[in-house]
Parts: C-alpha cells; sequence; structure tokens
C-alpha cells in the first residue's frame, strides 16, 4: 500500500513538469509501447495461457492486435488530432481567431478487467498517452501473472514516472480511488462501477465506465441459420464465453430453436472437436468462484447440449439451454461464461419487447436477411453498440466509439474517441487589441439602438430571412475591413 502514494505523487510530478506536452514525446512513447509487446510476445503468451488457457492465436488477434493497430492509428493521425480545430465563427468575432484546443487532463487512472487483461488496460492506456496525460494502471489482480508481467515490463520500455503500474486487488484500487485523478476509466461489473463512480464523485473526476450487460441475439426465422450459427457460436465461445460483448441470450422463433441448436452444436464439433477439453482452441474459466457462478446458473434449465464441467480443470463445454424461461436465473445476471440460452419469441416485435424491458446491453445481435427488419431493430432498440448479422465486429472498428449506455455504460472509446476521452477541448477565442469602437455598443451606457444593433446583430435567423442575416455578416465584414485599414484603432 505504502507504493500507491509515491506512484501517484511521481506521476503527477512528472505531468507536471510539462515533459508529455510534446508530439514527439507522446510519439516515442507510443512506439516504446509497440516494442515492448513485439519483444516481450512470447512472455505475454505465456502469461495469458496460465491466467486463460489462451493459445498463441488468441493472444495475437485478440489481445495485441488491437493495441498494436491502435498505436499505429494514433501515431499516424496524432498530429491532426493534436492541430487546433477552426470552427465557424459568429458575428461579434468574425476577426478574431477561433478553435478548440486539445490539451491532457494531467493524471489518469486506468483499472481493468480480467477477461482481456492485456487489451483492456493497454488500449486504453494508447488513448491516454496519445492524449498527453500521466497515466497510473491497475490491471485486474484475478488474472494475475498477466498483471505482474505487466508492472515488471512497461517500466523497461516507457517513463517509469508517467505511467506506473499498481499490482493488487480490492484493497489497492480503494487506496487508490482516494487520490484525485483528472479521469478514471474503469472496465468491470456495474457493481464495483458504483463504487468507482462514488470515489470519483468526492472529486468531481470525470468517469468512464465500460461495463457489461445481457447482450441479446435476435435471429429472424427466415436467415441462413448455417451460417448464423458459426458466427454465434464464435461470438458466445471465444474466451470461453468471458466476452463482455458476447451474445448473452438468443430470441427466436420455437419453429427454428430445434435447427439452432443442431447447427451449434456440429459448429461446436467443427470448432473444437469433439471434446473441446482437449483443444488448444478452447479457454478455461479464470477461476473457482465465477465456475460456480456459471454452474448455479445451469441448475434447472433444459441443456440441449454441452454442460460437462471438470471444476479442478475449471472447464465448461460449450453449452446450449432451451426453452428458457424469461423469469429463470439464468436471464436475471449476465453469464460471461459459454453457455448459451435461447428463449422463444414469436414475432420480431416480440423480441423487441422483450429487449426494451430489460436493461440497456453493451451489444445487440440481429441476424436477417430483411434490411427493413435490421433497421427496425436499430431503430426501436437501444444498445451500446449494435452489429446485424456477426458478433462482436463492431468492437474492431477504430472509427466507431465503443462503450455501453444506460446500465452497461457510458462514454467510449478506440481509436479517435480514446483521444478525445482523455482530452479537455478547451475552446479559444484569440483577438487583437484593435477595433475597440466595434465594442462600443456592449458598454454602458445601454441605449435603446445599442440594444437594436445587438438584437439585429445575434438573432438567429433562418428560411426567407437567411439572405438578410448574410448580407448583414457581408456588411459586418466590410465594416471591420474598413475600420481596420483607414482608422487604425
Ligand atoms: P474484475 O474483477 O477484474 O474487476 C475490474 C477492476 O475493478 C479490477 O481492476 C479490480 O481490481 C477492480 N476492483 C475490484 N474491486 C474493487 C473495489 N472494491 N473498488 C474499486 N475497484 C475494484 O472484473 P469483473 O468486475 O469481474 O469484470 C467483469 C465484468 O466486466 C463483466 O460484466 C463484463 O461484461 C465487463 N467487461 C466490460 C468490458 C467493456 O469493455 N465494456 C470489457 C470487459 C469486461
Amino acid at each position: 500500500m505504502d507504493r500507491i502514494k509515491p506512484a501517484v505523487a511521481g506521476a503527477r510530478a512528472a505531468f507536471n513538469l510539462g515533459k508529455t506536452r510534446p508530439l514527439k514525446f507522446r510519439i516515442q512513447q507510443l512506439k516504446a509501447l509497440e516494442t515492448m509487446l513485439t519483444e516481450k510476445q512470447d512472455q505475454f503468451s505465456e502469461a495469458l495461457h496460465k491466467d486463460l488457457h489462451k493459445n498463441k492465436f488468441a493472444v495475437e488477434v485478440y489481445e495485441m492486435l488491437g493495441i498494436l493497430s491502435e498505436i499505429t492509428l494514433a501515431i499516424d493521425k496524432l498530429p491532426e488530432w493534436m492541430a487546433p480545430e477552426h470552427v465557424a465563427k459568429n458575428i461579434l468575432t468574425l476577426m478574431d481567431n477561433v478553435y478548440i484546443h486539445r490539451e491532457p487532463l494531467g493524471v489518469v487512472l486506468i483499472l481493468g478487467a480480467w477477461n482481456y487483461p492485456l487489451a483492456l488496460v493497454l488500449h486504453p492506456l494508447v488513448g491516454a498517452i496519445a492524449a498527453g496525460n500521466a497515466a497510473v494502471l491497475k490491471p485486474s489482480e484475478v488474472s494475475g501473472n498477466t498483471a505482474q508481467l505487466l508492472a515488471d515490463l512497461l517500466p523497461q520500455y516507457l517513463d517509469k514516472d508517467l505511467y506506473p503500474v499498481i499490482t493488487g486487488g480490492p484493497e489497492e484500487a480503494t487506496e487508490l480511488l482516494k487520490h484525485p485523478f483528472d479521469h478514471i476509466l474503469y472496465t468491470g461489473s456495474a457493481a464495483i462501477g458504483r463504487i468507482v463512480m462514488e470515489a470519483a464523485a468526492k472529486h468531481l473526476t470525470p468517469v468512464t465506465l465500460e461495463l457489461g450487460g445481457k447482450s441479446p441475439c435476435y435471429i429472424d426465422k427466415d436467415c441462413n441459420l448455417d451460417i448464423c450459427c458459426r458466427r454465434i457460436a464464435w461470438g458466445r465461445y471465444t474466451n470461453c464465453g468471458q466476452t463482455c460483448i458476447a451474445p448473452d441470450y438468443v430470441l427466436c422463433d420455437k419453429s427454428i430453436q430445434d435447427e439452432v441448436v443442431k447447427r451449434i452444436s456440429s459448429t461446436i464439433t467443427e470448432f473444437y472437436g469433439s471434446n473441446p477439453q482437449t483443444s488448444p482452441d478452447y479457454g478455461r474459466i479464470i477461476n473457482q468462484r465465477h465456475f460456480r457462478r456459471i454452474m448455479s446458473l445451469l441448475e434447472g434449465v433444459n441443456v440441449a447440449c454441452g454442460g460437462q464441467n471438470d471444476e479442478e480443470d475449471l472447464y465448461i463445454a460449450p453449452t446450449v439451454v432451451t426453452d428458457v424461461d424469461p423469469d429463470s436465473k439464468i436471464m436475471q445476471e449476465e453469464i460471461f461464461g459459454p453457455v448459451l440460452p435461447i428463449v422463444t419469441v414469436s414475432t420480431a416485435d416480440e423480441a423487441i419487447a422483450f429487449i426494451n424491458k430489460r436493461d440497456k446491453p453493451l451489444a445487440l445481435y440481429v441476424f436477417s436477411h430483411k434490411k427493413e427488419l435490421v433497421k427496425k431493430m436499430i431503430v426501436e432498440t437501444s444498445s451500446g453498440g449494435i452489429t446485424a448479422n456477426d458478433c462482436l465486429i463492431h468492437y474492431s472498428v477504430p472509427a466507431l466509439p465503443f462503450g455501453g449506455v444506460g446500465k452497461s455504460g457510458f462514454g467510449s472509446y478506440h481509436g479517435k474517441y480514446s483521444f478525445e476521452v482523455f482530452s479537455h477541448r478547451r475552446a479559444c477565442v484569440l483577438r487583437s487589441l484593435s477595433m475597440e469602437k466595434m465594442n462600443s455598443m456592449r458598454y454602458a451606457p445601454s441605449t435603446d439602438s445599442k440594444l437594436e444593433w445587438i438584437k439585429l446583430l445575434l438573432k438567429r435567423r433562418g428560411g426567407g430571412k437567411k439572405w438578410w442575416f448574410i448580407g448583414i455578416v457581408a456588411l459586418g465584414v466590410l465594416l471591420s475591413i474598413v475600420m481596420r485599414h483607414f482608422l487604425m484603432w
């Protein structure tokens, strides 16, 4: 615990030196991060295998590549992102320099979750560095091997003072949260999200909460079930179901339920063989507590495929359960494991009503050939993100903001949004001390004619009066040019 105070103070002191402000420094740190990931890939793979049974493919595709492509994007775009953004002027500021300057927030805190333990800490870190902040990182203690490796390696590559890594669990997190940060980005459950937000409120610290929830997946009756079930199986069983945007449950017509089970079941065999426990591509539940939690969700439900388990090995087979009662335990909490319940509905409208009766999910999936149905789903429901005819994919598009809505969180990051979330948009108006006469109408003593002029210049006009307004603006420009050149104020 003694290490927390000096680490936070050290980050603050280093930030105050102004080290992070130059573009060159930010790019150099981003490159150092890239070097760490490429040079130490084997060590990260080993740690992630110990934590979650991830193989080399899973580490590269689901942890490393996302971070590396964010780094490349940030390095490429940073000069553009950091440049002043000139904005539309009003008539009072026509002669001024009016723009948005993005400045770093200061010292930010990044609290990561265990399911993608590297990505969920380093992905936001890319944004924090790009935006010129110092960042204190607290990886999840639940994935302890990756957390420790990060704590060992990061200071060897990045500035030691600006980006300290604090290992530990709730106790360390609680201690950290007593410090006044300039922003907190938290990834994890809603329950802890509330604690984080409460602690942040004491310092009026803004937060981004990347939470989870039950992400629905609606399958239209007339869909190509073969392709649809392969994509759903991929989304559900990757990382042993421990993905925040995995499809949590299926909604479909009863007439296709058996076919959905049959095709998901054959896809499971295709992906992981007849015994997924022996497949190098199939993950494990993170720990015994989560193993028991997931197994308890299977009590009293109708297991249509899978269900095999081995507590010692933290193995739960890819599982589908059918004819699920919407009020059953499995439908009350996010499953976060390799179990896919199917709830039957008769129509798309019923599916929409079902979704809208519950908390707004982090992701929503709809499988259908009908464009109108997909549009209807988008318009009539709400979720953090939505992908039609596939799963998880919206996460991989850096131009899309990634984040929740309602109970699935608020704020977003990825790509430029990561830079934005850790930047303050400072409003800048730069004017000269000349042309003081132009300001006379705003000064006392007030008169009716001054008021009329101000109203004339500032009133928003639209429709038929547009040309009248343009005329006034043109007159204003002309006047100010004349004044500047001939009156020498
Ligand atoms: P977790 O247990 O790893 O906790 C997350 C972080 O909170 C950790 O760093 C942990 O140390 C910290 N923490 C624990 N107790 C704390 C306390 N009392 N005060 C402050 N911090 C504390 O992760 P979890 O909560 O099991 O995460 C799973 C949830 O996260 C799921 O709901 C999942 O959907 C969600 N998730 C969301 C995203 C996303 O990007 N939106 C990504 C991954 C996971």
